[in-house]
């Protein structure tokens, strides 16, 4: 495929990117790899808009994927990062933004008595499976196919992300003994769950999925699976772990928890409570938690964990998240779901818009997507050419046909209508788009 646009400046810096930076990015669907063309380095952003180093602007509809829900550069998080910066960055202590930051998550999110704060989502669900796998005296984790949970060597088997993008069915560097005691099933299928807990008595520590997935593009849980894999996971002495790194804060004041009422024993937190910032948290139960060094023998630290500046960031944004921000970022994600629908629609692209609270993302297929299978059978190469036509008319979609879309409370019509007007001519090049991989 060719691109009609081009974008010198982020071609440059690219280009000298991938001298000293594996592929040129720090994390692999940035390189647009499965998309074509020359990834944008963006400058800066304010509200809806990213602006690249060419001095194109973008209305942003992948948002950092996700933890930037109130905007960029919201003023009320800058001043308190501003704030925390000149007081001093990192101590190596505990500090009070850090309580702060836990209190606000333990007074949201009722399953979780107490949490302990760390830098990425992929620490998070690291070392969730650690304390279930100390709590409970057993080896085997339980993981859906598509579902992501970070790079974590165990947690890599069939995840969703880049590595769906990449079509890796594992990745080098993961041993036989770190994928081993991970069992890798269908999402969405509670039979495989039970036969699970059936072939492997007494052994299964955990079954972890993302409370509603997100990696493989957006996937709901069907009704009933949640409440299922708890019902399962107690009756066979293991714990059930909720990744709500995506869905956190972001679908509702209480994330997915919060819709739908499924509560679980440890749950993991990252994207939006962090501000912007490397701030991502795990939590629950207090006699899991209270296995946790120095409480109890398990043992995770960070020298960064609780960083003042992270903290800080996550607490402004956590304490303008409330209903009325919820409903503008429901409301923007209405919009934008219908005008997309309404464009596919018009040019006859056989399509499915899936929904998972205010996360979207479309499949170019017909039928409905209930779990990874379904969605690698979709015609990603109809996305491409819709997403090389958005990002030529200024609107920036996730480079890949296998991750949520995500809005802001700032996405004001403004923004939603420079969408619309792209949208047209996107369907369009969907609709004649071709399988150049087909022969
Ligand atoms: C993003 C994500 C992670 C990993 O978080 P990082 O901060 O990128 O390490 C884990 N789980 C889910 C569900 C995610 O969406």
């Amino acid at each position: 495929m060719t691109y009609s646009y081009d974008a010198p400046v982020s071609q440059t810096l690219f280009d000298r990117a991938a001298v000293v930076t594996p592929g040129g990015v720090n994390s692999p669907v940035r390189a647009f790899r499965a998309v074509g063309g020359t990834p944008r380095f963006m400058v800066s952003g304010t509200g809806p808009y990213l602006t690249d180093a060419d001095g194109r602007e973008y209305v942003d509809l992948v948002c950092s994927w996700g933890p930037m829900i109130l905007g960029h550069a919201h003023p009320a998080v800058t001043e308190a990062v501003l704030g925390a910066v000149a007081r001093g960055t990192s101590f190596g202590t505990p500090g009070q933004g850090e309580v702060e930051l836990a209190e606000e998550i333990v007074a949201r999110i009722t399953p979780v008595d107490q949490v302990r704060l760390v830098s990425s989502g992929t620490e998070a669900t690291m070392s969730a499976i650690r304390l279930a796998r100390g709590f409970t005296g057993r080896a085997k984790v339980v993981k859906f196919a598509g579902c992501y949970h970070g790079h974590v060597d165990a947690l890599l088997a069939s995840a969703g992300s880049g590595v769906a993008t990449f079509g890796l069915p594992d990745t080098p560097g993961v041993t036989g003994a770190q994928a081993g005691e991970t069992v890798v099933l269908p999402y969405n299928d509670l039979d495989a769950v039970r036969a699970a807990f059936e072939a492997h008595p007494g052994e299964i520590a955990c079954v972890i999925t993302e409370a509603s997935p997100g990696n493989m593009g957006v996937v709901p849980p069907r009704e009933g699976f949640n409440a299922g894999l708890r019902e399962l996971c107690h009756r066979h002495g293991a714990l059930f772990v909720s990744d709500e790194v995506m869905t956190g804060f972001r679908v509702s004041r209480e994330g997915w928890y919060g819709i739908d009422g499924v509560a679980p024993d440890l749950m993991t937190f990252g994207k939006v409570m962090g501000g912007g910032f490397p701030a991502a948290a795990f939590g629950g139960r207090a006699d899991v938690m209270g296995r946790l060094a120095p409480a109890g023998p398990v043992y995770q630290a960070g020298t960064l964990s609780g960083n003042p500046v992270a903290t800080a960031a996550g607490v402004a944004q956590l304490r303008l998240l409330d209903d009325a921000a919820y409903a503008a970022v429901d409301a923007a994600s209405r919009q934008v779901r219908s005008l997309v629908t309404e464009a596919l629609s018009r040019e006859g692209v056989a399509h499915r818009l899936q929904t998972a609270g205010n996360m979207f993302s479309v499949f170019f297929t017909d039928r409905e997507v209930t779990d990874y299978e379904g969605a690698r059978a979709q015609e990603a190469f109809r996305f491409t050419a819709f997403f090389h036509s958005m990002l030529e008319q200024g609107v920036y979609l996730p480079p890949s046909a296998f991750e949520s879309w995500f809005v802001s409370a700032s996405h004001d019509d403004r923004a939603i209508e420079r969408v619309a007007a792209a949208l047209p001519a996107a369907a369009r090049a969907a609709a004649q788009a071709h399988d150049e991989s087909a022969v």
